[in-house]
């Protein structure tokens, strides 16, 4: 089969590989639509270490074409998504519950072979159908929602909050998306490409802004109060910093974005304490993936109009740097296209 191997950083070729092999518990299915996120820009850039030979790309939908002879939820033809975070099942998180916190996580496109390819083997336990009335390319969309489910749950938004949503890429619309649906009273997205603005807004932000603006904003609506809840969803680390001064007193701050390993911001434990803030990550998607498909599938949560981008399987150089997008969105690689 034709795959995008990356084999150091810079450097992903496509390459003919042999095919999947289908175990007893496994699934083979040809790949639909396999979404570039920014871990693989991460992993292609070197600031993520993976082990090489790899084959990327961990948000991808598909059809069976092979099962093994102990598989019982999934047949040949069936249309299904993929939740990439393979576990260990044995490790201290795992047997408390806290599978996505597992100590031998080894993702699908992550720590071993991925989407970017024309056939991928899953494990059965990491497969959902795709209900009827969403699309194979929506489907590919379904990791990233499950991921911000997760997000919203963390964050706690309660009816009636007034939230501000920092970054307005494909997970900042997403999460708007969730928020309105939450409840949320305002919501102020925080966005500094104009570009981005009226996806913003079309998500159902109700006030747009950039950066330089949002604390005049804020105090707007709540004079000194400040937000009930803050998402940091743009992986700058002046956007994790300003989060904690937009916060109310007993608010939360959500840091959803992945940001650069190492780097720090200053904050102030007095003001944690005296204040009751919560500060909360959010990793991946822990049992979030029959929500996100039920949101999609009942037209609750919208992807369309989210892809900006289909490229072939042959410009994965391409979809690899996003400075090669005039106007960056989503972009995703469609294996039916090449
Ligand atoms: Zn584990």
């Amino acid at each position: 089969m034709r795959a995008a191997v990356f084999q150091g950083v810079g450097n992903i070729e496509v390459l003919e590989v042999g095919d999947p092999i289908c175990g007893e518990g496994d699934v083979v299915i040809a790949v639909a639509t396999c979404g570039v996120c920014g871990t693989d820009r991460s992993i292609f850039r070197g600031e993520y270490e993976v082990s090489t030979p790899l084959i990327l790309g961990h948000e991808y939908s598909g059809t069976v074409v092979d099962v093994g002879s102990s598989v019982s939820r999934f047949a040949v033809g069936d249309r299904v998504v993929v939740d990439p975070n393979v576990v260990d099942d044995m490790c201290f998180f795992c047997r408390r519950g806290e599978n996505h916190l597992c100590s031998g996580l080894s993702p699908l496109g992550v720590g071993r072979s991925g989407g970017f390819a024309e056939f991928s083997v899953v494990p059965e336990r990491y497969l959902y159908h795709i209900p009827a009335g969403v699309s194979l390319q929506e489907a590919s969309l379904i990791e990233p929602l499950a991921c911000c489910v997760r997000g919203i749950d963390q964050a706690r938004v309660t009816t009636g909050d007034v939230v501000v949503v920092s970054g307005a890429g494909p997970i900042g619309c997403l999460l708007i998306q969730l928020t309105r649906m939450a409840g949320a009273a305002l919501i102020i997205s925080v966005e500094p490409s104009a570009s981005r603005h009226e996806f913003a807004r079309r998500a159902g932000a109700d006030v747009v802004c950039d950066p330089s603006e949002v604390s005049q904003v804020v105090k707007l609506h709540r004079g000194s109060v400040g937000a009930d809840v803050v998402i940091e969803a743009s992986g700058s680390l002046t956007a994790a910093q300003s989060s904690l001064d937009l916060v109310r007193r007993g608010g939360t701050v959500l840091l959803f974005a992945v940001y650069p390993q190492g780097r720090t911001v200053a904050v102030s434990p007095f003001r944690i304490n005296e204040d009751e803030l919560r500060v909360v990550g959010s990793l991946n998607n822990p049992s979030t993936h029959s929500r996100a498909l039920d949101l999609v599938a009942s037209g609750r949560v919208t992807l369309e109009g989210m892809v900006s981008h289909r490229l072939a399987l042959e410009d994965i150089d391409l979809a690899m740097n996003l400075d090669n997008f005039s106007q960056p969105s989503k972009v995703v690689i469609d294996l039916q296209a090449s």
